[in-house]
């Protein structure tokens, strides 16, 4: 390791709040600095990099692709990648889901997801039908669409003049409002807000409701309580109202399941994801819904939507061999289990620390929520900023997490979500560098 230089001016801006070391190289759950320093990458990234760093199986497939071409445009020719992606998408989704379309991010998945939704209402004369329904704390892009649905008013204020906000209901923090999670009473509390939201708004303008079946950075890895799931699901049914699936996050294997939402039995109309579909070889996300939704739009004249570097090749072959690699290793099967090692091994950490209010999560999406009283729940101090000097010192031990206010404006809670390929001896590396952090 030698003394980082220091770095010359930055002409990029939205990056980090500090200035962070350049990449070098990254290997399996390991990420190097040009010092030579190691980071184990303990949120793989943005929860992206969900099968590890440079996979040579993924890499070959990539290579192998660009030595046949690197682009089609979609309108111009098939490709044999985008064609296999979209079948084993559908193999993976929900029974009736046969169609895929490809975008290259979570922002624009969620965009096409909510335009399919108001395309099939056009089609079906439900033209009333353009309202979505989304959660209080939320995430769901930063393009004016999925904005619109993102429930952090901080985020969305200085452009609600540019776009139409849409209406909220509260996420399902049974933690947080102190009910018991294994109680369907629970769920059936807050699924009954989202029919008193419908039945405000006049269902019949309500095109949709959007939700992450399991929360990302916006609730720190929210599991809903025992009910809700179904609840939700029936509510959208009886009212005509379209749920939309946000997998951005917790699609593509990390809960343990491919899609989040087959944790439970209540399949969605459409599902929009990225993030570890592509996980982090390529700019890939997709849309898929069922053919309910798919059928009336195509017979109707179509889905005029899209976007140039839709279904490139390139991205679509590391698509495949991402999800060939998830298949052939197990990686489904091994996100549950290190999950449950890390999850045990985190509560332990909450014994031994008094400000760890909550641990929680499914699979290999983990988060931890800070507190100044663990019985009242109340936050920490919101001028401590708990949240950010964590990232930092446990940074200083080479290990990535990722943080955000778990409340909206306040409450601090840390992600923990190392890639799917990780092990018992990551864990205790995790454990033993997040030690500290928390000590200090
Ligand atoms: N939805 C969810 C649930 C997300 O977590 C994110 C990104 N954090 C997005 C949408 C937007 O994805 P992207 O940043 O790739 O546009």
């Amino acid at each position: 390791m030698t003394d980082a230089a220091p770095l010359p001016p930055s002409r990029l801006f939205f990056q980090s709040r500090v200035r962070r070391p350049r990449m070098a190289k990254a290997e399996g759950v390991y990420v190097w600095d040009q010092q030579g320093r190691r980071y184990l990458d303990g949120s793989s990234g943005a929860m992206v990099s969900n099968i590890g760093h440079s996979d040579p199986r993924v890499l070959d497939a990539m290579r192998r692709q660009m030595e046949q071409g690197t682009f089609g445009y979609r309108l111009h020719f098939e490709t044999e990648a985008a064609e296999r992606l979209a079948d084993m998408t559908c193999a993976l989704a929900p029974e009736g889901f046969e169609k895929v379309f490809f975008v290259s991010g979570g922002s624009e998945a969620v965009e096409g997801a909510i335009k399919l939704a108001r395309q099939w209402a056009w089609a079906t004369e439900q033209r009333s039908r353009w309202k979505v329904i989304s959660r209080t704390p939320s995430y769901h892009g930063s393009t004016l669409g999925a904005l619109a649905l993102s429930g952090y008013r901080p985020l969305t204020e200085p452009f609600e003049a540019m776009m139409r906000p849409m209406p909220k209901v509260p996420a399902p923090r049974a933690w947080l409002d102190g009910l018991p999670m294994d109680d369907p009473a629970t769920g059936a509390h807050y699924a009954a807000m989202l029919e008193a939201k419908i039945l405000e708004e006049g269902p019949e303008t309500v095109l949709a409701f959007i939700q992450e079946p399991v929360g990302g950075a916006s609730t720190g890895a929210l599991v809903p309580p025992a009910g809700y799931m179904e609840a939700v699901r029936e509510i959208c049914t009886r009212h005509g109202v379209l749920l939309i699936h946000d997998e951005v996050m917790s699609g593509g294997g990390r809960t343990g399941r491919f899609w989040g939402g087959d944790n439970w039995n209540a399949a969605p109309d459409l599902i929009a994801v990225s993030k570890g579909y592509g996980a982090g070889y390529a700019p890939l996300g997709a849309v898929t819904a069922h053919d309910r939704i798919v059928q009336p739009v195509l017979a109707s004249g179509g889905f005029p939507h899209g976007h140039t570097y839709a279904g490139n090749p390139l991205a679509c072959a590391a698509g495949v061999a991402v999800l060939e690699v998830i298949e052939q290793d197990g990686l489904l099967a091994n996100a549950s289990r290190i999950g449950e090692v890390l999850k045990a091994r985190l509560q332990a950490l909450a014994q031994r620390f008094p400000f760890i209010g909550d641990v929680r999560g499914l699979g290999l999406l983990l988060a931890f929520e800070m507190v100044s009283d663990r019985e009242t729940r109340a936050p920490l101090p919101k001028n401590l900023d708990a949240y950010e000097r964590l990232v930092d010192l446990a940074y200083a031990e080479g290990l990535i997490v990722y943080s955000r206010r778990s409340r909206g404006t306040e409450g601090d809670h840390i992600l923990v979500c190392p890639p799917m390929i990780s092990t018992e001896a990551h864990v205790d590396e995790i454990i033993e560098k997040l030690t500290t952090a928390l000590t200090r």
